[in-house]
């Protein structure tokens, strides 16, 4: 495989964007950020004209793949009729309803653009509703890259009781002033939780988390665990708030609050919502999101509810919400053909590469643990290893994230999925023999 043109592209690129990437994230790619051309169906065809079975469904949005039909008809029809207004317009209210209808548990929704926008909404009105400060977070997970919520995120020491300290920043510029109302909690540990409220309980507005952690190897709460969140926020009065910008329309209908049956205060939806357009929307109750509607909260933005991409979304929640086609169960068909192949492969060939997350969101990385399980053994996984497997997979046609994170989307077919495993068995040879080269 070549990459003549992606490199050349990258190098020129360097001179007029920092790092030559958008999104930090990006910069990581190996043998080189690849430059795309274009994408149809589960396929992906970068510059050099190189075919890839797409898994990384760009950073996760593209639900029903690239250049979905009724997509591509519907956001061409209104970009025909124009593409912002700054006005109402009919396909906002056809959104809300939808979704509305996929998450009985909420009674508005509002739009927002990002992920990262979205969850500032939700904090805003968790502290607004409570009044009062303090957020909790757990470590490792991504909720935005803005400064009041980028912490415990890049840290080197695992945490081991619930922290706000200077370690906890994660980026230059930030400012410290954020460490005052937020405490950091590692995953899974039900004791940091319980002694958490125990001292500060009256002062938490929120306790923000995904419902399982996408960004962190893809760790499903242990038993109990997103029970014992519920009945503590419950118990306190502070919210829970579900950041479902990865799991909301991926998992289920109704994200990872239907998938791992635990209702939310509110919920964060962003990513898969709108198919591959940007668009992120909040829901939760009437007595909560009444505060925008008196004025007491501010929520705003110059492309909120676009008519562009709220086609999209309507285009797309129509598909995967059609009642006679259970698009759900069928992703998760395919989602665990494509998981239970894989880790059987791991299995069988005796390397340390672990799946695990669930079929529709699943990491495979190297690890000499069995599962991980928090951030802890996160910190201590192979991510050498991990990114020459991810590159190795690369180089034969299999396109996944970089950090071994795998999506499905309703464009994989079973022959695709049965290919992408005849072909992981020849790089696992590869993986086999790199860990034998490096233990060396
Ligand atoms: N929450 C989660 C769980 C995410 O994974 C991401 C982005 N990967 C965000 C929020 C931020 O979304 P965006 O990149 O659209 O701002």
């Amino acid at each position: 495989m070549e990459f003549k043109e992606s490199k050349e592209l990258y190098e020129r690129a360097k001179h007029s964007i920092p790092a030559g990437v958008s999104s930090a994230f990006r910069a990581f790619q190996r043998p080189v950020p690849l430059f795309i051309h274009r994408g149809e169906g589960a396929r992906i065809y970068d510059v050099d004209g190189n075919e890839y079975l797409d898994y990384a469904l760009g950073h996760g949005p593209l639900i029903l793949g690239h250049c979905h039909p009724r997509i591509v008809e519907a956001v061409g029809a209104q970009v025909r009729r124009g593409s912002t207004f700054g006005c109402q317009h009919k396909l906002e209210i056809e959104v809300a309803e939808r979704m509305l209808k996929a998450l009985p548990w909420a009674e508005r929704v509002l739009f927002s653009n990002t992920g990262t926008e979205a969850v500032q909404v939700a904090l805003r009105l968790a502290r607004a509703y409570t009044d009062r400060r303090i957020i909790v977070k757990f470590e490792g997970d991504y909720h935005g890259w803005a400064d009041n919520i980028l912490l415990g995120y890049r840290h080197t020491q695992p945490i081991k009781a619930p922290s706000n300290s200077l370690e906890m920043l994660a980026t230059g510029g930030q400012s410290p002033a954020v460490l005052n109302d937020i405490q950091v909690l590692p995953w899974n540990d039900v004791e940091s939780l319980n002694r958490c409220f125990e001292d500060l309980g009256e002062r938490i507005a929120g306790v923000i988390t995904e419902p399982m952690q996408c960004n962190v190897a893809s760790i499903v709460a242990a038993p109990g665990f997103l029970q014992r969140i519920r009945e503590v926020t419950q118990q306190y009065g502070s919210l829970l708030i579900f950041d479902e910008v990865i799991t909301g329309f991926r998992l289920a209908a109704g994200g990872g609050a239907e998938y791992f049956d635990v209702t939310p205060d509110v919920a964060v939806y962003g990513k898969a919502l709108a198919g591959g357009y940007p668009l992120s929307a909040l829901g939760g109750s009437d007595a909560l999101l009444s505060l925008v509607e008196q004025g007491k909260v501010i929520h705003a933005g110059t492309f909120n509810g676009n008519p562009v991409a709220m086609a999209a979304a309507n285009a797309t929640l129509e598909v995967v919400l059609d009642p006679t086609t259970d698009f759900y169960a069928r992703l998760r068909d395919k989602g665990l053909q494509l998981f239970e192949g894989l880790q059987r492969l791991s299995v069988d060939s005796g390397t340390d590469l672990i799946v695990q997350g669930v079929p529709a969101c699943f990491h495979m990385l190297l690890t000499a643990q069995k599962a991980i399980r928090n951030y802890g053994d996160f910190a201590s996984y192979d991510q050498a290893g991990t990114r020459a497997w991810v590159e190795a997979a690369l180089r034969q046609g299999i396109f996944q994230m970089g950090d071994g994170r795998w999506y499905v989307s309703g464009a994989h077919t079973e022959e695709d999925i049965r290919l992408t495993i005849e072909k992981a068995s020849r790089i696992v040879e590869f993986a086999t023999n790199e860990r034998t080269v490096r233990r060396a």
